[in-house]
């Protein structure tokens, strides 16, 4: 099923949560918003689910007009970062639950929940499970159970909000990999709310960046990390640098060095910033003349296949990070307090409005 919200308002007090939020969700597709705390994401999902009205716009469940449809009717299936499991209730009969509940004349036969429960807890490989209570499971389990739980009933839309969330950093690894080989399998829409970056881009096809109840940029993992539409997307999907210059006719002139900045040919003079993903950063030894920012090498960390160098600028003070192949910095032979030059491989520059963000 194919979502479509329209011009989305929501407001609560005096205190707008979404502002103007439209966007597709493709039938079939794993979307993650992705966000800071309080950027509406999760009013976002409750809205699809019809669980919270919007002042004014509107959802669209494979092109017709949700809002007369019922949470029920609408066929959602929700995983909550805390999911309430019954407690006294087997795993089995925690994801039978959904399906017993059901008005008499829809509600499958014993033998047909006992199939589907048992395919169930096969697709989500906790079939040997079955007959614990949840207390008796680990968190990373209890996910995966409340996940089956919601698959359940068949959903045409799974809504995930921060599913793993309360998770240890290993076990959310391993869930979101597991998590996007169902998605393979299922092809169920499925909206997925997270602060993480690193597990949007992992899991996603495609990515929703909201900031501040509006939508900042759309597209695939790649295309958000490598094409950034804003400052502010930048900085959220990974470490950058910030080198701060002027903008005259197509160029910045950064403290010692110039770089091309296209579509910026009309500005005549203006602050602007370059903005540089760590690992864009070729690094050298100084040599007189060499063209690129000068900086000392603070400290190291080489473990590993890549090593993160902290260097300091020589005309500003400030603090540049690159990421350069391990075998490359063994390669240098650098020490602490050595002069080096670093040049930008790929820079994205945004014109800075005077006292205002970068654009
Ligand atoms: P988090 O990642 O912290 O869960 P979020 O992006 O999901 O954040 P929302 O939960 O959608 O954010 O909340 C958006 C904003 O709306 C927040 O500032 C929140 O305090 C506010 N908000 C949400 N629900 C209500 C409510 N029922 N009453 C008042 N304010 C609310």
């Amino acid at each position: 099923m194919s979502i479509e919200v329209h011009h989305i308002q929501k407001r609560f007090g005096s205190f707008t949560a979404l502002n103007d939020v439209s966007l597709n969700f493709p039938a079939g597709e794993l979307t993650a918003l992705l966000g800071p705390s309080g950027c509406g994401k999760t009013t976002l999902l409750r809205i699809i689910a019809g669980l919270e009205s919007p002042d004014s716009g509107q959802v669209l469940l494979d092109g017709e007009d949700a809002s007369a449809r019922h949470v029920r009717e609408r066929q959602v299936g929700f995983v909550f970062q805390h999911y309430a499991l019954f407690k006294h209730m087997t795993v089995f009969e925690n994801i039978a639950f959904g399906l017993r509940v059901k008005p008499r004349s829809q509600r499958p036969s014993e033998a047909v929940i006992r199939e589907k429960v048992k395919r169930l807890l096969e697709l989500v490989q906790l079939d040997w499970l079955a007959d614990r209570y949840p207390p008796q499971l680990s968190g990373g389990q209890r996910q995966r159970i409340a996940l089956a739980r919601a698959l359940a009933v068949e959903p045409r839309v799974l809504l995930l909000d921060e599913p793993f969330g309360a998770l240890d950093a290993k076990v959310r690894k391993e869930l979101r990999r597991w998590l996007r080989r169902l998605h393979d399998e299922l092809h169920v829409t499925s909206i997925f709310v997270t602060h993480d970056q690193e597990e949007a881009l992992e899991v996603a096809d495609q990515v929703v960046l909201m900031n501040k109840g509006q939508v900042e940029q759309i597209g695939t993992p790649e295309a958000v990390y490598n094409h950034p539409a804003s400052p502010f997307v930048y900085g959220f999907l990974g470490n950058v640098n910030l080198f701060h210059g002027r903008l005259h006719e197509g160029v910045l002139d950064a403290g010692g060095a110039r770089f091309e900045a296209p579509g910026h040919d009309n500005i005549r003079d203006a602050a602007g910033v370059g903005f540089v993903r760590p690992h864009d950063l070729d690094v050298e030894r100084y040599s007189p003349g060499a063209e690129g920012i000068v900086v000392q090498l603070r400290r190291a960390h080489a473990i590993g296949p890549l090593a993160q160098l902290e260097l300091e600028r020589d005309d500003n003070a400030e603090l540049i990070e690159a990421v350069i192949p391990n075998e490359r910095f063994a390669q240098l032979g650098l020490k602490n307090g050595e002069t080096l030059v670093v040049r930008p491989r790929r820079l994205q520059v945004f014109a800075q409005q005077e006292g205002g963000p970068a654009r």
